[in-house]
């Protein structure tokens, strides 16, 4: 992915403080919603560049706008009647309209956009109406001005947003004014059609107005107080993250952590500009930090606990393999010619493990081992599947003594059978690989020696 950008971080020390302030799909969710973003950005003068997401779900067993655009636009683009399903949309809008008391019709909106459907404008154009229109009512819900983001975000022929383009044309557009709303997800192309980023890319507009308008912080708020040190559906209650920096972030996100859009971290780290991820709904909670380094420490040795599981490990053992240059790179061909990535390969001194997904293995293994058999000639291979791997992830275990004693004895009063280790270069984490079986209780169990029974 190309990301062109161009600094602008020499200007924010001469200009007020402002803010980014990004809004989920579950804070616009109905007039409710609106009503509580309102209160948190008139609180704040700061928060002048406001970037929504298209309404979200309002109960559990509701669908979200954007899903219900692209099920609209599949029937129009099968030629069949769409009329019903875009009623339902615009049902949406008008509820949220009159809840609010606001005078403003989106009928001509509406008629565009039936249009354009009949023309088969695209999905990618279907799905940003969501975000198009809720800014358009939050705009004229707040008295902020509007700003179409196909005027002002930019992707290049490839489909890689154009950080330069942006950062001259959205500059230009905002001078003077003095607040404005910009819908997330999209933009267009250079021929002018309209281009969405992956599914939940709202975040990454927020990041690239936070990158382009040079602002002091990104406020992305969403439907909980911050990032959580372990998953709540496994721990119970557990505590919440205060500082996180984006390399802890990344390694945590790889390992399952679902609270930003990967790419929303890149625009706004080259700058340093710190995230803090806030709830709509609790917004005197602090929520989470997330930037490019701290001095801070954090409140426990470890900052997160994250893990999938699926994995199956492979070890090739052979007498004197340490001594053989290239086996390394011959057992990975034999990966790499089935179009297998590999997770980790801890190695000892006469075996080499390596930890693939399961599901992408499967079907190939035979190939692969036959492969293996080929390139090195190994004394045996051993394959275990049904594994789980377990990031324990945080800046302050580098300065920590006995961190993964720790781990271990705890792991070994559960009575998990640890299967591999593994520690990054870094020392910001320590991999474990524990049967899938195994999974919960081992979390638990390192979630109880850093946390709950922290001194
Ligand atoms: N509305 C889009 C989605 O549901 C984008 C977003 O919410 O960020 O994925």
């Amino acid at each position: 992915m190309d990301r062109k950008s161009r600094g602008n971080g020499g200007m924010r020390g001469r200009k007020k403080m402002s803010k980014v302030v990004k809004f989920g799909g579950s804070s616009l969710a109905n007039a409710e919603q609106f009503k509580k973003v309102a209160d948190i950005i008139h609180a704040d003068k700061s928060r002048r560049y406001v970037v929504p997401s298209a309404p979200g779900k309002r109960f559990k067993e509701d669908t979200k706008v954007t899903d219900m655009l692209y099920d609209c636009y599949a029937l129009a683009d099968a030629g069949k009647d769409f009329k019903k399903a875009l009623q339902e949309i615009k049902k949406r809008y008008q509820e949220i309209i009159d809840g609010l008391k606001l005078e403003l019709s989106l009928e001509d909106e509406f008629n565009v956009i039936e249009k354009c459907f009949k023309e088969k404008a695209g999905r990618d154009y279907a799905a940003s109406r969501g975000e198009y229109l809720n800014g358009i009512v939050l705009a004229a819900y707040l008295g902020f001005e509007f700003i179409d983001a196909a005027e002002v975000i930019f992707f290049d022929e490839e489909g890689s947003w154009d950080g330069t383009k942006i950062h001259d044309v959205l500059n230009k557009r905002v001078m003077g004014c003095k607040n404005v709303v910009i819908p997330g997800f999209y933009g267009s192309l250079p021929d002018g059609r309209i281009k969405t980023f992956s599914r939940g890319g709202s975040d990454i507009t927020g990041s690239i107005v936070a990158q382009a308008v040079g602002v002091d912080v990104y406020e992305n708020w969403t439907d909980v107080s911050g990032v959580l040190i372990a998953d709540p559906r496994i721990i119970d209650n557990p505590k919440g993250i205060e500082v996180v920096t984006y390399r802890e972030l990344r390694e945590l996100s790889y390992m399952g952590f679902n609270v930003l859009h990967e790419d929303a971290i890149f625009p706004v780290r080259v700058e340093g500009i710190p995230i803090n991820i806030r709830n709509t709904n609790a917004p005197e909670d602090e929520g989470t930090w997330i930037v490019g380094s701290t001095c801070q420490k954090s409140k426990y040795v470890i900052t997160g606990i994250a893990g999938k599981k699926g994995f199956c490990s492979v070890s090739v053992e052979k007498d004197m393999m340490n001594s053989e240059i290239g086996f390394g790179r011959k057992v990975l061909t034999a990966f790499e010619d089935q179009g297998i990535s590999f997770e980790h390969m801890p190695s000892g001194i006469d075996t080499l493990t390596v930890f693939v997904h399961q599901d992408e293995f499967m079907d190939k293994e035979q190939k692969v081992v036959a492969g293996i058999h080929r390139m090195v000639k190994p004394d045996a291979i051993e394959i275990e599947s049904d594994l789980a791997l377990i990031a324990v992830v945080g800046r302050g275990m580098k300065s920590t003594r006995g961190t993964a004693g720790r781990i271990f004895s705890a792991l070994a009063h559960s009575n998990v059978n640890v299967k591999m280790i593994d520690q990054g270069s870094s020392e910001l984490n320590i991999i474990i690989g524990v049967n899938n079986a195994d999974f919960e209780t081992a979390i638990r169990a390192i979630y109880d020696i850093f946390v709950l029974t922290a001194v």
